[in-house]
């Protein structure tokens, strides 16, 4: 498998060149085609494994068709969660990077940060959000945001929400969307995560490299 052997479009394969990706890495060759498809997935990776590109390109290559097809309306089309701060801002300059040139905004919904300057950017029509549990429900119990649209939800390092006690706001968000693909990312695998992977989405294939 290749990046050009995806039906990626071209600003995004070009993103993914300029970035100095050549080949897919192993999580990738999996991980890609899988949630291109729209299925729910559950990959064990470490960081480093290139898990970040594996689910932003798929985002963005769907956000892409989908914005072709309804123009208009300026709702969320994805949501990443990550249990820090830290990993967010890295996630969120990660996806401006390959979605460049693309119908393809992003907002970053993290705590410590102030929550109008956030909602500002959300309410001018984002694609993809990118947030830590606590911050997102806070928006989520206000009714400041609108989810009907978030068609694919990532749980990036989830076996460490869960450790970090996120698993009620986690399923509190999830239960917001309409039945969204989600795909998951831990380092390893464990009862509680395996609990979550089933009440989250049905069939969830799990990729494991
Ligand atoms: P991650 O596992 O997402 O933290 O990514 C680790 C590093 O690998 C990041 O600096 C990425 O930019 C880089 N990376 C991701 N995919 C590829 C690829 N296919 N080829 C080369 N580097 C990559």
């Amino acid at each position: 498998l290749s990046f050009a052997s995806c039906s990626l479009p071209d600003k995004l394969l070009h993103n993914v060149e300029a970035a100095g990706y050549e080949m897919p890495t192993p999580v990738q060759m999996q991980a890609i085609p899988a949630a291109l498809t729209g299925n729910s997935t559950l990959v064990l990776a470490e960081t480093g494994s290139g898990k970040s590109a594996s689910f932003l390109i798929p985002i963005i290559s769907r956000c892409a068709s989908h914005r072709l097809v309804f123009t208009p309306d300026k709702k969320p089309l994805a949501m990443v969660l990550t249990p820090t701060r830290e990993l967010s801002i890295q996630v969120e300059e990660h996806a401006k990077l390959l979605g460049k040139g693309l119908p393809f905004k992003t907002a970053l919904v993290v705590g410590g940060e102030a929550m109008a300057r956030q909602l500002y950017r959300f309410q001018q029509g984002v694609e993809l959000i990118v947030g830590t549990p606590g911050r997102l429900v806070d928006l989520l119990t206000k009714h400041e945001i609108d989810l009907d649209n978030v068609m694919t939800l990532v749980l990036d390092e989830v076996d460490c929400m869960l450790q970090r006690g996120f698993r009620d706001q986690v399923i509190q968000i999830y239960r917001a969307l309409s039945q969204p693909q989600v795909l998951m990312y831990s380092a390893t695998m464990s009862h509680d995560l395996e609990k979550m992977a089933n009440s989250l989405a049905n069939g969830v294939s799990v990729i494991s490299v």
